[in-house]
Protein backbone atom coordinates (compact mmCIF):
# COMPACT_ATOMS: atom_id res chain seq x y z
CA UNK A 1 0.00 0.00 0.00
CA UNK A 2 2.71 2.55 0.83
CA UNK A 3 4.56 1.82 -2.39
CA UNK A 4 1.25 2.39 -4.26
CA UNK A 5 0.73 5.96 -2.24
CA UNK A 6 4.27 6.76 -3.23
CA UNK A 7 3.99 5.95 -6.69
CA UNK A 8 0.53 7.94 -7.37
CA UNK A 9 1.63 11.19 -6.15
CA UNK A 10 4.22 11.90 -9.31
CA UNK A 11 1.15 10.61 -11.24
CA UNK A 12 -1.83 12.65 -9.97
CA UNK A 13 1.15 15.73 -10.33
CA UNK A 14 2.07 15.04 -14.53
CA UNK A 15 -1.63 15.06 -14.83
CA UNK A 16 -2.58 18.26 -13.66
CA UNK A 17 -0.09 19.75 -15.44
CA UNK A 18 -1.05 18.19 -19.35
CA UNK A 19 -4.64 19.17 -17.84
CA UNK A 20 -3.94 22.73 -17.47
CA UNK A 21 -1.51 23.12 -20.20
CA UNK A 22 -4.45 21.61 -23.07
CA UNK A 23 -7.09 23.15 -21.84
CA UNK A 24 -8.69 24.86 -25.73
CA UNK A 25 -11.55 27.86 -25.56
CA UNK A 26 -13.70 25.10 -26.87
CA UNK A 27 -13.61 22.32 -24.17
CA UNK A 28 -15.65 22.65 -20.94
CA UNK A 29 -13.52 21.81 -17.74
CA UNK A 30 -13.78 18.81 -17.24
CA UNK A 31 -14.95 17.18 -13.76
CA UNK A 32 -12.80 16.22 -10.98
CA UNK A 33 -13.93 12.85 -10.06
CA UNK A 34 -12.14 11.86 -6.76
CA UNK A 35 -8.28 11.42 -6.33
CA UNK A 36 -7.58 11.41 -10.36
CA UNK A 37 -8.55 14.00 -12.34
CA UNK A 38 -10.34 13.52 -15.67
CA UNK A 39 -7.82 14.49 -18.54
CA UNK A 40 -9.60 15.70 -21.68
CA UNK A 41 -10.35 12.83 -24.02
CA UNK A 42 -9.15 15.40 -27.15
CA UNK A 43 -8.08 19.14 -26.87
CA UNK A 44 -8.09 20.80 -30.74
CA UNK A 45 -6.21 23.93 -31.65
CA UNK A 46 -8.11 26.95 -31.61
CA UNK A 47 -9.67 27.61 -35.63
CA UNK A 48 -7.70 29.93 -37.70
CA UNK A 49 -4.11 27.93 -36.20
CA UNK A 50 -3.52 27.00 -39.66
CA UNK A 51 -3.75 30.73 -41.03
CA UNK A 52 -2.90 32.94 -42.37
CA UNK A 53 -4.47 31.79 -45.51
CA UNK A 54 -2.51 32.11 -49.00
CA UNK A 55 -4.14 32.45 -52.44
CA UNK A 56 -4.00 28.77 -54.30
CA UNK A 57 -2.82 27.18 -51.34
CA UNK A 58 -5.43 24.25 -49.76
CA UNK A 59 -5.75 23.15 -46.18
CA UNK A 60 -6.63 20.67 -44.59
CA UNK A 61 -8.93 20.15 -41.18
CA UNK A 62 -7.52 17.38 -38.65
CA UNK A 63 -7.69 14.15 -40.12
CA UNK A 64 -7.81 16.01 -43.64
CA UNK A 65 -11.80 15.19 -43.18
CA UNK A 66 -12.47 19.21 -44.48
CA UNK A 67 -10.84 20.58 -47.18
CA UNK A 68 -10.20 24.20 -48.34
CA UNK A 69 -9.03 25.50 -51.34
CA UNK A 70 -8.23 28.97 -51.19
CA UNK A 71 -9.05 31.67 -54.29
CA UNK A 72 -9.19 34.35 -55.77
CA UNK A 73 -12.20 35.38 -57.32
CA UNK A 74 -15.35 36.63 -55.34
CA UNK A 75 -17.18 32.82 -55.45
CA UNK A 76 -16.86 30.09 -53.16
CA UNK A 77 -18.50 26.96 -53.86
CA UNK A 78 -19.05 24.60 -50.83
CA UNK A 79 -19.79 20.97 -51.37
CA UNK A 80 -21.01 19.29 -47.66
CA UNK A 81 -22.69 16.61 -48.71
CA UNK A 82 -20.42 14.19 -51.08
CA UNK A 83 -17.38 12.61 -48.88
CA UNK A 84 -16.93 9.21 -48.28
CA UNK A 85 -14.65 9.08 -45.68
CA UNK A 86 -16.38 6.68 -42.41
CA UNK A 87 -13.59 6.54 -39.39
CA UNK A 88 -14.21 4.32 -36.62
CA UNK A 89 -13.83 7.79 -34.00
CA UNK A 90 -17.37 8.91 -35.15
CA UNK A 91 -20.44 6.68 -34.79
CA UNK A 92 -22.83 6.53 -37.56
CA UNK A 93 -25.76 9.28 -37.11
CA UNK A 94 -28.80 8.21 -36.03
CA UNK A 95 -31.68 11.05 -36.89
CA UNK A 96 -32.05 12.76 -40.56
CA UNK A 97 -31.03 12.23 -43.86
CA UNK A 98 -27.88 10.42 -44.47
CA UNK A 99 -27.86 10.14 -48.26
CA UNK A 100 -24.96 11.06 -50.12
CA UNK A 101 -24.81 13.65 -52.79
CA UNK A 102 -23.14 11.12 -55.47
CA UNK A 103 -19.82 12.67 -57.31
CA UNK A 104 -20.14 16.31 -55.79
CA UNK A 105 -17.24 16.33 -54.54
CA UNK A 106 -15.83 15.20 -57.45
CA UNK A 107 -18.00 18.10 -59.61
CA UNK A 108 -17.36 20.85 -57.87
CA UNK A 109 -13.92 20.57 -58.27
CA UNK A 110 -14.07 20.44 -61.86
CA UNK A 111 -16.50 23.57 -61.88
CA UNK A 112 -13.31 24.94 -59.60
CA UNK A 113 -10.66 23.84 -62.23
CA UNK A 114 -13.24 25.04 -65.31
CA UNK A 115 -13.33 28.49 -63.29
CA UNK A 116 -9.87 28.88 -62.88
CA UNK A 117 -9.46 28.24 -66.76
CA UNK A 118 -12.30 30.84 -67.40
CA UNK A 119 -11.49 33.59 -64.96
CA UNK A 120 -7.66 32.80 -64.48
CA UNK A 121 -8.27 32.63 -61.31
CA UNK A 122 -9.30 29.82 -58.65
CA UNK A 123 -12.97 30.27 -56.53
CA UNK A 124 -12.74 29.59 -53.36
CA UNK A 125 -13.80 25.65 -52.61
CA UNK A 126 -14.99 23.98 -48.88
CA UNK A 127 -15.33 20.30 -49.13
CA UNK A 128 -16.56 17.68 -46.72
CA UNK A 129 -14.56 14.11 -47.26
CA UNK A 130 -16.18 12.57 -44.47
CA UNK A 131 -19.35 10.54 -45.67
CA UNK A 132 -22.81 11.91 -44.55
CA UNK A 133 -23.54 9.47 -41.83
CA UNK A 134 -20.98 10.68 -39.69
CA UNK A 135 -21.26 14.27 -40.46
CA UNK A 136 -23.94 16.60 -41.99
CA UNK A 137 -22.57 19.84 -42.64
CA UNK A 138 -25.49 21.63 -43.66
CA UNK A 139 -27.44 21.29 -40.71
CA UNK A 140 -26.99 22.56 -37.17
CA UNK A 141 -23.89 21.40 -34.67
CA UNK A 142 -26.30 19.31 -32.62
CA UNK A 143 -27.96 17.46 -36.11
CA UNK A 144 -24.62 17.63 -37.77
CA UNK A 145 -22.96 15.76 -35.38
CA UNK A 146 -24.94 14.19 -32.84
CA UNK A 147 -22.44 15.31 -29.87
CA UNK A 148 -19.50 13.55 -31.31
CA UNK A 149 -16.49 15.88 -30.44
CA UNK A 150 -14.38 14.66 -33.55
CA UNK A 151 -18.06 15.06 -35.85
CA UNK A 152 -18.06 18.34 -34.03
CA UNK A 153 -14.57 19.82 -34.62
CA UNK A 154 -14.84 18.97 -38.16
CA UNK A 155 -18.28 21.03 -38.20
CA UNK A 156 -16.52 23.93 -37.39
CA UNK A 157 -13.55 23.86 -39.46
CA UNK A 158 -15.91 23.49 -42.07
CA UNK A 159 -18.13 26.42 -41.42
CA UNK A 160 -14.65 28.36 -40.58
CA UNK A 161 -12.94 28.11 -43.77
CA UNK A 162 -16.10 29.57 -45.13
CA UNK A 163 -15.93 32.51 -42.75
CA UNK A 164 -12.45 32.92 -44.18
CA UNK A 165 -13.22 32.42 -47.88
CA UNK A 166 -16.33 35.15 -47.20
CA UNK A 167 -14.13 37.38 -45.33
CA UNK A 168 -11.42 37.04 -48.25
CA UNK A 169 -13.85 37.84 -50.60
CA UNK A 170 -15.48 40.84 -48.62
CA UNK A 171 -11.66 42.37 -48.19
CA UNK A 172 -11.03 41.97 -51.64
CA UNK A 173 -14.03 42.97 -53.28
CA UNK A 174 -16.64 44.23 -51.38
CA UNK A 175 -19.60 41.60 -52.18
CA UNK A 176 -19.86 37.87 -53.54
CA UNK A 177 -21.79 34.31 -54.26
CA UNK A 178 -21.50 31.20 -52.58
CA UNK A 179 -22.91 28.39 -54.38
CA UNK A 180 -23.71 25.63 -52.16
CA UNK A 181 -23.67 22.53 -54.34
CA UNK A 182 -25.72 19.79 -53.67
CA UNK A 183 -27.47 16.81 -55.21
CA UNK A 184 -31.34 15.25 -55.35
CA UNK A 185 -32.53 11.96 -56.27
CA UNK A 186 -35.71 10.39 -57.31
CA UNK A 187 -38.78 11.83 -55.77
CA UNK A 188 -40.53 9.28 -53.14
CA UNK A 189 -42.83 7.93 -55.41
CA UNK A 190 -40.37 7.39 -57.69
CA UNK A 191 -40.79 10.42 -60.23
CA UNK A 192 -37.02 12.12 -61.09
CA UNK A 193 -37.56 15.71 -61.56
CA UNK A 194 -34.52 16.45 -63.91
CA UNK A 195 -34.50 19.80 -63.04
CA UNK A 196 -32.20 21.69 -61.06
CA UNK A 197 -33.56 23.33 -57.89
CA UNK A 198 -31.89 26.57 -56.72
CA UNK A 199 -32.95 27.63 -53.30
CA UNK A 200 -33.01 31.69 -51.96
CA UNK A 201 -34.55 31.07 -48.79
CA UNK A 202 -38.06 31.70 -50.59
CA UNK A 203 -40.03 28.50 -49.98
CA UNK A 204 -42.06 26.58 -53.14
CA UNK A 205 -45.41 28.36 -51.77
CA UNK A 206 -43.82 31.35 -52.16
CA UNK A 207 -42.68 31.21 -55.09
CA UNK A 208 -46.44 29.97 -56.34
CA UNK A 209 -47.20 33.87 -56.12
CA UNK A 210 -47.28 36.19 -59.19
CA UNK A 211 -44.33 38.12 -60.04
CA UNK A 212 -46.11 41.58 -58.77
CA UNK A 213 -46.51 40.06 -54.96
CA UNK A 214 -42.74 38.15 -54.79
CA UNK A 215 -41.18 41.07 -55.60
CA UNK A 216 -41.40 43.22 -52.69
CA UNK A 217 -38.50 44.39 -50.29
CA UNK A 218 -40.15 41.90 -47.37
CA UNK A 219 -39.27 38.42 -49.81
CA UNK A 220 -36.07 40.59 -50.69
CA UNK A 221 -35.04 40.98 -47.33
CA UNK A 222 -35.54 37.38 -46.45
CA UNK A 223 -33.78 35.70 -49.62
CA UNK A 224 -29.85 34.35 -49.26
CA UNK A 225 -29.55 37.27 -52.26
CA UNK A 226 -31.03 40.17 -50.41
CA UNK A 227 -27.20 42.01 -51.01
CA UNK A 228 -26.89 40.99 -54.40
CA UNK A 229 -30.70 41.97 -54.63
CA UNK A 230 -30.07 45.48 -53.05
CA UNK A 231 -26.82 46.25 -55.71
CA UNK A 232 -28.06 45.05 -58.72
CA UNK A 233 -29.61 47.27 -61.09
CA UNK A 234 -32.59 44.51 -61.88
CA UNK A 235 -35.89 44.02 -60.18
CA UNK A 236 -35.42 41.37 -57.28
CA UNK A 237 -38.03 38.78 -59.21
CA UNK A 238 -35.77 39.07 -62.15
CA UNK A 239 -32.59 38.35 -60.13
CA UNK A 240 -34.64 35.57 -58.48
CA UNK A 241 -36.29 33.79 -62.04
CA UNK A 242 -36.12 36.73 -64.61
CA UNK A 243 -34.33 37.09 -67.55
CA UNK A 244 -31.41 37.73 -65.78
CA UNK A 245 -31.36 34.94 -62.79
CA UNK A 246 -28.91 32.32 -62.63
CA UNK A 247 -32.09 29.87 -63.14
CA UNK A 248 -32.73 31.49 -66.97
CA UNK A 249 -29.18 31.59 -67.77
CA UNK A 250 -28.48 27.63 -66.83
CA UNK A 251 -31.41 26.77 -68.67
CA UNK A 252 -30.30 28.65 -72.15
CA UNK A 253 -27.57 26.19 -71.77
CA UNK A 254 -29.47 23.40 -71.82
CA UNK A 255 -29.89 22.92 -67.48
CA UNK A 256 -33.73 23.31 -66.75
CA UNK A 257 -33.68 25.26 -63.50
CA UNK A 258 -36.94 26.09 -61.02
CA UNK A 259 -37.01 28.41 -60.99
CA UNK A 260 -36.18 30.11 -63.63
CA UNK A 261 -38.45 31.85 -66.59
CA UNK A 262 -39.86 28.46 -67.68
CA UNK A 263 -40.22 27.02 -64.68
CA UNK A 264 -41.38 29.92 -62.21
CA UNK A 265 -41.93 27.93 -59.33
CA UNK A 266 -42.29 23.86 -58.05
CA UNK A 267 -45.96 24.07 -58.77
CA UNK A 268 -46.64 21.72 -55.89
CA UNK A 269 -43.79 19.46 -56.66
CA UNK A 270 -40.87 18.26 -54.23
CA UNK A 271 -38.21 21.55 -53.77
CA UNK A 272 -35.85 21.96 -51.10
CA UNK A 273 -35.44 26.53 -50.71
CA UNK A 274 -31.83 25.95 -49.54
CA UNK A 275 -30.71 24.67 -46.08
CA UNK A 276 -28.45 25.66 -42.93
CA UNK A 277 -25.32 26.77 -45.36
CA UNK A 278 -27.50 28.96 -47.69
CA UNK A 279 -29.01 30.16 -44.54
CA UNK A 280 -26.19 31.57 -42.19
CA UNK A 281 -23.52 32.15 -45.16
CA UNK A 282 -25.95 34.29 -47.55
CA UNK A 283 -26.88 37.86 -47.26
CA UNK A 284 -30.20 37.58 -45.73
CA UNK A 285 -28.89 39.10 -42.73
CA UNK A 286 -27.58 42.05 -45.46
CA UNK A 287 -23.97 40.94 -44.66
CA UNK A 288 -21.50 41.11 -47.84
CA UNK A 289 -21.62 37.56 -49.39
CA UNK A 290 -25.02 36.06 -51.37
CA UNK A 291 -25.60 31.98 -51.57
CA UNK A 292 -27.72 30.15 -53.50
CA UNK A 293 -28.38 26.07 -52.73
CA UNK A 294 -27.74 24.44 -55.78
CA UNK A 295 -29.43 20.80 -56.33
CA UNK A 296 -28.39 18.99 -58.83
CA UNK A 297 -30.36 15.59 -60.42
CA UNK A 298 -27.70 12.71 -61.17
CA UNK A 299 -28.56 12.32 -64.82
CA UNK A 300 -27.23 14.40 -67.05
CA UNK A 301 -25.21 16.26 -64.98
CA UNK A 302 -23.27 14.12 -62.02
CA UNK A 303 -23.37 10.92 -63.51
CA UNK A 304 -20.66 10.90 -65.75
CA UNK A 305 -16.66 12.90 -66.06
CA UNK A 306 -17.88 14.30 -69.44
CA UNK A 307 -20.96 15.13 -67.92
CA UNK A 308 -19.42 17.22 -65.04
CA UNK A 309 -17.32 18.83 -67.73
CA UNK A 310 -19.99 20.10 -69.85
CA UNK A 311 -21.84 20.92 -66.71
CA UNK A 312 -18.46 23.40 -65.68
CA UNK A 313 -18.13 24.85 -68.47
CA UNK A 314 -22.08 25.68 -68.82
CA UNK A 315 -21.64 27.14 -65.07
CA UNK A 316 -18.46 29.39 -65.92
CA UNK A 317 -20.40 31.02 -69.12
CA UNK A 318 -23.37 31.71 -66.60
CA UNK A 319 -21.50 33.18 -63.96
CA UNK A 320 -19.77 35.20 -66.09
CA UNK A 321 -23.67 36.96 -67.58
CA UNK A 322 -24.75 36.92 -64.15
CA UNK A 323 -21.73 38.39 -62.61
CA UNK A 324 -21.89 41.40 -65.25
CA UNK A 325 -25.83 41.93 -65.01
CA UNK A 326 -25.54 41.69 -61.20
CA UNK A 327 -21.97 43.21 -59.92
CA UNK A 328 -21.79 45.40 -63.19
CA UNK A 329 -18.85 44.44 -63.94
CA UNK A 330 -15.99 42.12 -65.25
CA UNK A 331 -15.00 39.01 -63.26
CA UNK A 332 -11.91 38.55 -65.21
CA UNK A 333 -8.81 39.10 -63.37
ZN1 LIG B 1 -27.05 17.75 -50.04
Amino acid sequence: MKKNNILRKPIFISATIVFSFFIGCEDPEPEQTGYIQTVPQDTFPDLGHDGPYFEDSIYFGRENYIEYHSGTIPIILSAAHGGWVEPDEIPNRTEGTTVTDINTYQLTKVIMDTLASHFGGKPHVILCLLERLKLDANRDINDASEGNIYAERAWREYHHYIDVAKELVAMNYGSGILFDIHGHGENPDGFYDLRTWLGYLISGDELDLPDEDLNSDEFKNQSSIRTLADTTTFTFVNILRGETSFGTLMDSLGYACVPSVNDSSPAGLRYFSGGYITDRHGSSDGSAISAIQVELPQPGIRDTGENWSRYASAFAKVIDAYYKFHMGRELEL
